[in-house]
């Protein structure tokens, strides 16, 4: 991939796995798009926004890019679950926006669907913001955890 976010480092995308082993080269794994979408949505919000917050002593490490190191796919590869997620094909962030309910900024990217650079998917009933370039062939695209 050839973008690179305003707003974001990419040790907040991807896993310590990946980021210990890949360093700058892990940007490579990410689709274009996605990271073109979060940056806009984070620059049309004017709001703070985390992903993964492990590199500053947080907990969250699985929610950009995923490797099969990480517990949520290796536990499906453990239990024998066929597992293709779009985190581990680098289109798919799992966000906080400061100062606004995931359910809040759901409704603020269906009420701006026309101005979104790329169609995204997003998941319904959660308490944080799934968003994915998966193309559905409609700007914006409901679904169910
Ligand atoms: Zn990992
Ligand atoms: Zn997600």
């Amino acid at each position: 991939m050839l973008y690179r976010p305003q707003f974001f480092k990419l040790y907040e995308l991807v896993c310590p796995h990946v980021y210990n082993k890949f360093g700058d080269g892990a940007w490579r794994f990410f689709d274009d798009e996605a990271v073109i979408t979060l940056d806009w949505i984070r620059r049309t919000l004017g709001k703070p926004m985390t992903v993964n917050n492990w590199h500053d002593g947080g907990n969250l490490d699985e929610r950009g890019l995923r490797c099969i190191q990480c517990k949520i796919v290796k536990d499906k590869c453990i239990s024998g679950h066929v597992y293709v997620s779009t985190h581990i094909l680098g289109k798919a962030f799992d966000c906080d926006v400061e100062g606004m309910e995931a359910s809040e900024v759901r409704v603020w990217l269906a009420m701006n669907k026309s101005k979104l650079p790329y169609p995204i998917r997003i998941e319904n009933h959660v308490s944080w913001l799934h968003f994915d370039v998966e193309d559905m062939g409609v700007p914006l695209y409901l679904f169910e955890p």
